[in-house]
């Protein structure tokens, strides 16, 4: 019992590790992290990777992981944007990386996402492989770490030669 548990809570670990390193790498190729509050937006992109599956039970993969729940997101966040001093356009760029990046990597799982939900209860993907398939992970943590190391990199020599 104890064994299944804890391989459960690994599967879910791994998968999360997933999500918050890919949208990482994501903030990293578009160079979010030398804007201004860069820090902030990055921390914004990685929450954002994650939150989707704060649908667990009944309206897993439904409530959080389709396209009207990020709209209706960044809809309310680029109106209350101003208020928390916040840059609209980049509380947009980071929800969007994390929010979306996170529908796409659980697309390709075998579960898919119901990306039209409410509206359709379908389920959408390539739907390839099984969520807590420890290779599929591993590869894409370690494309996304090379992502990353290549970025701090080459802020480091900027920073060198600045
Ligand atoms: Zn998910």
């Amino acid at each position: 019992m104890f064994y299944v548990g804890n391989r459960v809570a690994c599967g879910v670990l791994l998968k999360r590790i997933t999500h918050v390193v890919f949208a990482a790498a994501l903030t990293a190729a578009l160079n979010l992290w030398t804007i201004k509050g860069g820090a902030l937006y990055t921390f914004i992109a990685i929450a954002s990777s994650i939150a989707p599956d704060v649908d667990l039970g009944k309206y897993h993969r439904k409530l959080l992981h389709n396209i009207f729940a990020w709209m209706f997101l960044v809809v309310f966040l680029q109106i209350t944007a101003p208020y928390l001093g916040l840059e609209g356009y980049y509380v947009f760029v980071s929800v969007t990386i994390g929010w979306l990046s996170h529908i796409f990597l659980d697309s390709l799982t075998k579960k898919g996402v119901a990306l039209l939900y409410p509206f359709s209860r379908k389920f959408y993907g390539l739907r390839i492989f099984s969520g807590d398939n420890l290779a599929v992970n591993v590869l894409f943590i370690i494309l996304s770490l090379l992502v990353l190391i290549r970025y701090a990199f080459t802020l480091i020599t900027a920073l060198i030669s600045s």
